[in-house]
């Protein structure tokens, strides 16, 4: 498993599953706390954000966040997905045929 999933400060586990607040086409990642609206944001509106995402009070928490989004390897949204099915936090029913298509072609078998 990939040691960063886990973590509770941002990360699969740190939000709600589903998608991006911002651009609703990506996995939710990073927990914002404003001056902005969205809550929860994608790895790449997030980075589009930069400190918009975080409240004065939390700028350095924001900029340790983005600087490990940055760092995730590329199928991270496959890898997100994942760990919210191994959870039980998305079920597989829920999965919308775009979810399903990121998947690997070994796991969406199982849903058929
Ligand atoms: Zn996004
Ligand atoms: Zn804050």
């Amino acid at each position: 498993m990939a040691p960063w999933l886990p973590a509770t400060e941002f990360g699969p586990a740190a939000v709600e599953a589903g998608d991006c607040d911002r651009c609703g086409t990506a996995p939710r990642l990073l927990p914002l706390c404003g001056p902005v609206a969205w809550q929860a944001v994608c790895r790449d509106c997030g980075l589009d954000l930069g400190d918009d995402g975080w409240c004065a009070g939390h700028e350095a928490d924001g900029a340790g966040a983005r600087e490990w989004a940055a760092a995730l390897p590329d199928d991270w949204p496959q890898t997100v997905l994942l760990w919210w099915l191994a959870t039980g936090e998305l079920r597989a029913v829920d999965l919308l045929p775009r979810q399903r298509t990121a998947l690997p072609a070994a796991v969406a078998d199982t849903f058929r």
